[in-house]
């Protein structure tokens, strides 16, 4: 691995530079290195990065990226690699490409043969779940739902039956709407994560039951203040619901054979996990045990 010195050239190459969401403090020895180092800085909003170069003494040129020029200005920026610039891209605040501009840019530079460097640091899904407590460590990043009330709630279905926790982002206008519908949708007995404003000063993050979480916003206007990351935890073992499919094939294979095997079986068959339909085989036939 390369490391940088201050102020030595970096090698051409696009460098996917992640930002502080909150905290300046979070910002990386190698993300200050590398946009020290580079030649030029691609940004989601020139301003707002703009700033963050100011507050740590950094000066280069800015160019904009954002997601309705991101293809145009990605020649621009292979055209700059090619010619032997280093180039970072910055989005407003944490991991470019994490429900933010930046993903087009790197396909299109790796796609042009040309070397595209990530520079890890803070993610908002990443830092609420490292305070979340998810013993499974299994999580779906789904993002932002729609803004409409029917499409959210369609998707939302699409997501109930996975036995993972579910990881959304949340703007503040949205806030109260998005968890009533996912109360009403998902299980209202799912534990929820609301983590809010991290890493900032009024940083708050509970956990309650889905139902009650449209009562604790409603408690106190401060609740539905600032960014939010809802992390929706995993359907308890003894409530995972298993789709149809996987349900049907189980129940055959179990009137055959031991829960262990026809989990094994199920697990071949359909994708899902081996211990997840251990437990349903289980639920489904109690008086059913492995011969010892
Ligand atoms: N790229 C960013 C990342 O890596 O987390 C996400 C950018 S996305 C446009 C902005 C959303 O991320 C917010 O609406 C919120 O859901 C979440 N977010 C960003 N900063 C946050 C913070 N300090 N606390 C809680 N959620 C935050």
């Amino acid at each position: 691995m390369s490391e940088s010195p201050h102020h030595t050239r970096l090698p051409p190459a696009l460098y996917v530079v992640a930002t502080p969401i909150g905290n300046l403090g979070d910002i990386t020895l190698r993300a200050l290195d590398t946009l020290k180092c580079v030649d030029r800085v691609a940004a989601e909003d020139t301003r707002v990065s703009g700033q963050l170069l100011a507050h740590f003494n950094i000066s280069k040129p800015l160019v904009s990226i954002r997601e309705h020029n991101e293809r145009v200005a990605a020649d621009k920026v292979i055209a700059w690699i090619a010619a032997g610039d280093a180039v970072a891209y910055v989005s407003d605040a944490g991991t470019p490409a994490i429900s933010d501009p930046g993903a087009r840019l790197v396909a299109a530079v790796r796609a042009a043969g040309l070397t595209v460097v990530p520079i890890p640091g803070v993610s908002a899904v990443t830092t609420a779940l490292s305070a979340a407590g998810i013993e499974s460590g299994q999580w779906l990043f789904h993002g932002f739902l729609p803004p409409k009330s029917g499409t959210r709630r369609a998707q939302l279905q699409t997501l109930a039956a996975l036995p993972s926790a579910l990881v959304f982002y949340e703007a503040p206008h949205r806030i109260e709407e998005t968890l009533a519908d996912m109360a009403a949708v998902l299980d209202s007995a799912r534990p929820v994560t609301l983590a809010r404003e991290l890493t900032k000063r009024f940083e708050s993050i509970v956990t309650l039951a889905l139902a009650d979480a449209p009562g604790w916003l409603a408690a106190d206007p401060n609740h539905v203040r600032g960014e939010f990351v809802v992390i929706v935890h995993p359907p308890v073992a003894s409530e995972v619901v298993v789709d149809a499919e996987a349900m049907r094939v189980l129940d055959v294979l179990l009137a055959e054979l031991p829960p262990t095997l026809a989990a094994k079986l199920a697990s071949k068959i359909t994708g899902r996990s081996k211990a997840e339909l251990y437990k349903m085989s289980l639920a489904l036939k109690p008086q059913a045990q492995d011969d010892v």
